[in-house]
Parts: C-alpha cells; structure tokens; sequence
C-alpha cells in the first residue's frame, strides 16, 4: 500500500466540476481510497500568455496499485473530462500529476517521482502542506513546509486562501 499525492490543476470550462468528478473517479479506482484533500486555490498562470487563472488542489489516496498503472488511470480520468493537449503549458479542463509517492523515487520513460518542477511551484507546495506539511522530499531533503517558504523567502507572493470544494 501506497499514498500518492495527486495534484490537480486547470483553466478551462467548469473546473470545480471537473475536480468533483476526478476526484470520485479516483475514489472509485480499485483498491484505492482517497485520504485527503487540500484547499482550492485559484493561481496566476504559467506558459503562453493571456491564460486564464488556474485552479489548483492536491489530494492524498491510499493505494495498492502500482505506479504506471495509477498514472493510466490518472490519464484516462483526464481524457473523459475534455482534457486538450494542443500546446505546452496551455490552457487544460483537467490535469492530474502524481506529486509524491510516499518518500519513493522513480525515473522511467514515463514517470518521474516525485515531480520534477514541485519544488518550484507554489501552487502544488501550498495545497500540498494542507494535508501533509511534513511529507520530506526524497532527492532534496526538505519537508513540504520548508520548500514553500523557501519559495516565499526568494520574493513570491503568497497565494490568497484556499476555499473549501
Ligand atoms: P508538467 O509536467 O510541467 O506539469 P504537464 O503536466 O502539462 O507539464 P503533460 O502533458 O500532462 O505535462 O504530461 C506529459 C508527460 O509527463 C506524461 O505523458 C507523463 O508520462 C509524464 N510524467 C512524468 N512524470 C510524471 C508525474 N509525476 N505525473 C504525471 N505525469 C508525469
Ligand atoms: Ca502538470
Ligand atoms: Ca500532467
């Protein structure tokens, strides 16, 4: 058994909504139990200019499946719910990454765990500390608290309070 953190995130069309039913379709994956979810945030966005805020959550699952096949999953969940590829970084319905995986540390063609850039995003730091704020960061060292506030020492802006979903 596992516990996967699972970041959410999306600028396009009815996004709490989709976030609604991403989550129950997580809840619903076999052997898997959704533990905790953080705040919604709305964030500034990244990539092309002109986007639309994103909004942004992390959730915790318990789960015995393995990790190429939660991300299938992840993928297959984002697929019914509209998700559009047509640039890097552009405008999304819905994206699912897997954050962390317990303290585990993975590097395969299709996986890389945990994800590359959360050190560096307050908007998967932040909703991350609501449910796990010492979950320790297996290749860096430091809890989930201490990268957040090493990004709010360098100068970002705190995000304004997470609502409820
Ligand atoms: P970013 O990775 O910067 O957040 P993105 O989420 O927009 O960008 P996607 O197009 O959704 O990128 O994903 C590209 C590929 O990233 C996926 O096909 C997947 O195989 C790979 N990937 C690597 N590590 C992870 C991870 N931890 N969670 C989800 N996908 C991952
Ligand atoms: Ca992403
Ligand atoms: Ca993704």
């Amino acid at each position: 058994m596992s516990i996967y953190y699972i970041a959410f995130g999306g600028n396009l069309g009815d996004v709490p909504a989709a976030f609604h039913a991403a989550r129950q379709c997580i809840e619903q994956l076999e052997y898997t139990d959704v533990t905790a979810s953080s705040l919604l945030y709305r964030t500034p966005p990244l990539g092309p200019p002109g986007q639309a805020y994103y909004y942004n959550a992390v959730i915790a699952a318990q789960s015995e499946l393995a990790a190429e096949d939660f991300l299938d999953a992840l993928q297959m969940i984002e697929a019914e719910h509209g998700r559009i590829r047509a640039e890097h970084w552009g405008p999304r319905t819905l994206d699912l990454d897997i954050i962390a995986i317990d303290a585990e540390t993975m590097d395969t063609k299709r996986l890389t765990v945990p994800h590359a850039h959360m050190q560096n995003r307050q908007f998967v730091l932040r909703p991350l500390c609501d449910i796990a704020p010492s979950w320790q960061h297996p290749r860096l060292g430091e809890t989930a608290s201490q990268l957040l506030d090493s990004l709010l020492q360098a100068g970002e802006s705190a995000l304004p309070k997470g609502s409820t979903w």
